[in-house]
């Protein structure tokens, strides 16, 4: 059984600098999805981007928004799109990281040495989008804007992410 759990979603915005390469996954009962890898970037680091489906739904040298991006820290950290990911074209973004420091072995992504992604989650009532504050001894909470009472369970979570990256130019190669 293959179960694939996302458990963080986050949208950013990033120019997409480099496709590294495009392959068939394979998955069991014959299902096939094309799977492209590229590296986005932004003005504090670079990272890889997999893109699952069409490869055509991303250019590079473009810029997009990415909602619903899964972001997995595996070795180094990765984003991926899901079936609830929306591409949006974007603005250019200026100040992106210095594209000569992007140095790809395999799949493997150096620049410089990402340092690691935080992860902030914001809890927001279900009804009126407000945030709310969760504490963990409790089921069910009133929230302080409208003061409808809901489960723990059903508050929106919303969770923000900066990638802080630095570059290590011994390493690069070019
Ligand atoms: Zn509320």
């Amino acid at each position: 059984m293959h179960v694939q759990c996302f458990i963080f979603q986050i949208t950013v915005t990033a120019k997409v600098v480099k496709k590294i390469d495009t392959v068939q996954q394979e998955f069991s009962f014959n299902r096939k999805m094309k799977r492209t890898t590229f590296i986005s970037a932004d003005a504090t680091a670079a990272i890889q981007l997999t893109l699952w489906g069409p490869e055509e739904q991303i250019l590079v040298d473009n810029c997009y928004k990415f909602e619903n991006l899964s972001i997995k820290t595996f070795e180094y950290t990765k984003l991926s799109t899901t079936p609830y990911t929306n591409i949006m074209k974007c603005n250019e973004i200026e100040d992106v990281v210095d594209k000569t420091l992007i140095v790809c072995k395999g799949v493997t992504v150096v620049t410089g040495t990402i340092s690691g992604a935080t992860i902030e989650i914001q809890h927001k009532c279900f009804f009126c989008k407000n945030l709310v504050t969760i504490n963990d001894d409790i089921k069910a909470l009133k929230c302080q804007s409208c003061n409808k009472r809901q489960l723990v369970t059903t508050v929106l979570k919303d969770v923000k992410t900066e990638i802080a990256g630095t570059t290590n130019n011994k390493n690069m190669e070019t």
